[in-house]
């Protein structure tokens, strides 16, 4: 893996490394080695598996497509991640997405591994009979090393409810009399989904901010006084007007614009939204809600005519996709894809906060040009965790079968980000580290720490 994690799994060693404080019990040459050790398993998968699936198509073809699957660290339980449908879907990505679950998991103190699947299509080429087969091939394809106790998919980019509706039920029929619900998270809630799943991270992700920005502040974490500059910025932030571009207007771009626009404790204006096809820009703000009513009967697009702007009842101008990145706003929330912020147009960035609802959005030399600018980044592995963490407590309602009311997960879910910010965010107002660097060196830890424990390190 050579990819911006595995670098920053490297540093975070390194920070602990060098604090004596850290496991005093390794010492000296056997203190270097141990992290040696922990350096080469972290920075690599346990496994990587992949498949041609072959798959029958409407025009009478028999077509084989690639399909991976990573199971990058199991230490603290089963393997957890999403299945991508997209064109870009390769190898290198997967496992790099899988150890980002790894980090997420040990980060939240959810009792997950990491793991990552896709398949390389665009599913709008396909049709729904295709994609049912995909699905199916998929899992049988992985059976052997898919289960509720061994590594458990989730939707991602191109896939949703239907598609772990049906992988579970081809789970179920490969596995007969053997536990199932827990097979697949994010299931539709009639088969056995949690309420509140598919808004979870999408409402995660704003959690992080309004956390930062509001709640924390105002419980007293006496950081107010700080010289240190995030600690500026966001004093410098708090209580005024912000303005929010949100790129991405998917399952997480669209919530986390709907809970910005909803918010009563920031005073949210949300300038601008895009997704694959164009950027929307109003520096009024923009009705979100009649957004999403658009998307829902247009394949979750956008509107980008103006013929379509009038079907929305919404006022906007339309822009370029990029242009979303560049804008004149004081908060921008990556949820599309990765590597959209990169070493090439980090400098045209104008936002003072950067909040990563995708995975690996900002490049790893971008990341460090945003520190030096004093931007402040709240990490993927930090902000869009809530999607996991509700996977978990559709997991355990699966093993129950005892389901719990939406308001009870959404509680749950803010409980359990509350608790890891608390653990994060006064540490990063006493310190130059990055967001990033503390949440990555806070989960390396975790790990690590469970790895030496279980003898793994000898
Ligand atoms: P989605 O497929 O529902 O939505 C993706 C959105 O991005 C769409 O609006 C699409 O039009 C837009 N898009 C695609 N290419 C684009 C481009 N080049 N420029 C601008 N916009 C583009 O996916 P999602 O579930 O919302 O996931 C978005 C990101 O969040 C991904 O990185 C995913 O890994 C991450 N994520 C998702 C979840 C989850 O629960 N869905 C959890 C954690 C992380």
């Amino acid at each position: 893996m050579t990819s911006k994690t595995s670098a920053v799994i490297e540093r975070s060693l390194q920070n602990l490394l060098e604090d004596a404080a850290y496991l005093p019990v390794l010492q000296d040459e056997i203190r270097a080695k141990a992290f040696k050790s922990l350096a080469s398993i972290l920075s690599t998968p346990n496994r990587m598996h992949k498949s041609f699936l072959r798959v029958p198509l409407d025009n009478g073809e028999v077509t084989r497509i690639p399909a991976f699957r990573t199971q990058h660290n199991d230490t603290l339980g089963p393997y957890k991640g999403g299945i991508r449908f997209h064109e870009s879907v390769n190898e290198d990505e997967v496992i790099n997405l899988a150890a980002l679950m790894t980090l997420k998991n040990a980060l939240h103190e959810v009792p997950f591994g990491g793991g990552k699947g896709g398949v390389a299509i665009n599913p709008r080429n396909y049709s729904a009979r295709e994609l049912y087969l995909i699905c199916k091939k998929y899992v049988q394809y992985f059976s052997d090393i898919l289960g509720p106790d061994k590594d458990i998919p989730a939707p991602d980019v191109g896939t949703g409810e239907r598609e772990m509706d049906w992988m579970m039920a081809e789970y179920k029929s490969i596995n007969p009399g053997k536990p199932y619900r827990g097979s697949f998270t994010g299931k539709s809630v009639i088969n056995g989904g949690s309420l509140g799943r598919r808004e979870a991270t999408g409402k995660g992700v704003y959690f992080t901010f309004r956390y930062l920005l509001h709640d924390f502040l105002q419980g007293q974490h006496g950081f107010a006084g700080s010289s240190n500059s995030f600690a500026q910025t966001v004093m410098a932030h708090a209580g005024r007007p912000l303005k929010l571009a949100v790129q991405g207007f998917g399952n997480v771009g669209s919530i986390v614009a709907l809970e910005a626009y909803q918010c009563t404790k920031l005073q949210n204006k949300i300038v601008a939204v895009s997704d694959r096809n164009s950027t929307l820009y109003n520096a009024e703000g923009l009705d979100i809600p009649a957004l999403i009513g658009y998307a829902q009967t247009h394949h979750g697009d956008l509107p980008n005519t103006p013929e379509g702007l009038a079907e929305a009842n919404v006022k906007a101008e339309i822009r370029g996709r990029e242009d979303i990145l560049y804008l004149d706003v004081e908060v921008l929330v990556l949820a599309a894809l990765e590597d959209q912020i990169r070493a090439d147009n980090v400098e045209r960035i104008k936002a003072s906060f950067i909040v990563e609802g995708a995975n690996a959005p900002v490049t790893g030399d971008a990341d460090q040009i945003l520190l030096d600018k004093g931007c402040i980044v709240i990490p993927d592995i930090l902000a869009n965790a809530g999607g996991v963490i509700v996977s978990y407590f559709e997991w355990l309602q699966g093993r129950e079968t005892q389901f719990y009311s939406e308001a009870q997960v959404f509680e749950l879910l803010h409980d359990k980000m509350k608790s890891t910010m608390n653990a994060i965010y006064p540490g990063y107002f006493g310190n130059s580290r990055s967001l990033r660097q503390i949440c990555y060196t806070h989960a390396v830890m975790k790990l690590s720490t469970n790895l030496y424990i279980q003898g793994k390190l000898y």
